[in-house]
């Protein structure tokens, strides 16, 4: 996994990367999405308004009629979007809440949840991050229902993200849920902004890993990826 640690050292550059490269390379600063402190002072409803008036000057400044039938709605329905859809997971409320239940049948082998079809965005240019995760974990004693697993998946790519951190924030709640080290987060993806604009590639996809605990040796790889190909 390419994780660039970088440290601000003032607005503009950061390590001797500029801000520029940071987000042509699709770099990224930390595993937190970075968030203001007071993200959640307005309520929703305030947001979407909000984002109604700013994107009409958006496609003002473009040029377009907004007095067009065609037109007049969509920035209420960009606002709508991004506050109850396509970036709701940065609202901590929104984050699934998992029962977990005791391994009954003490299955002691790694369970796998694969093809699990997410939409994301890239923060650094606000279009679709479109992929495929596969999660897996061995139980320490305590189990969740497999749709919560695609739900973690789910809450995580609803936020402006880059492909590395939404793996290792995926990793990291499911390690905190389970209660265990030993899971393992494979994400195939592809990114509208290699694909669509820059170097228009289409056919590249990223894939980026996790492997905890038991999962990080080749035999564990190996018999996961068996899984996750079969
Ligand atoms: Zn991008």
């Amino acid at each position: 996994m390419k994780t660039e640690t970088l440290t601000k050292t003032n607005g503009h550059a950061l390590n001797g990367f500029t801000i520029e490269d940071i987000g042509d390379d699709h770099l990224f600063t930390s595993l937190d999405t970075p968030m203001k402190p007071n993200a959640f002072d307005m309520s929703n409803e305030e947001k979407k308004e909000r984002i109604s008036i700013l994107f009409s000057e958006i496609m003002d400044v473009l040029g377009l009629d907004l007095t067009d039938d065609s037109l007049k709605g969509t920035p209420d329905r960009v606002a709508k979007m991004y506050i109850e859809e396509i970036f709701s997971g940065l609202d901590p409320k929104n984050k699934p809440k998992v029962a977990l239940f005791d391994n009954k049948y003490q299955y002691n082998q790694m369970l796998v949840e694969k093809d699990i079809t997410f939409y994301s965005n890239c923060e650094h240019h606000f279009v679709p991050i479109i992929g495929k995760a596969h999660v897996a974990y061995v139980s320490s004693g305590k189990v969740i229902g497999l749709s919560k697993l695609n739900r973690i998946v789910q809450y995580y790519a609803k936020r402006p993200q880059v492909q590395e951190r939404l793996t290792q924030q995926i990793a990291n709640e499911l390690k905190t849920v389970l209660g265990t080290e030993d899971v393992a987060v494979i994400i195939d993806a592809k990114h509208l902004c290699v694909s669509s604009r820059g170097v228009k590639d289409n056919t590249s996809a990223t894939v980026t890993t996790y492997y905890g605990g038991i999962f990080n040796t080749s035999e564990k790889i190996n018999e996961l990826q068996n899984y996750i190909n079969s």
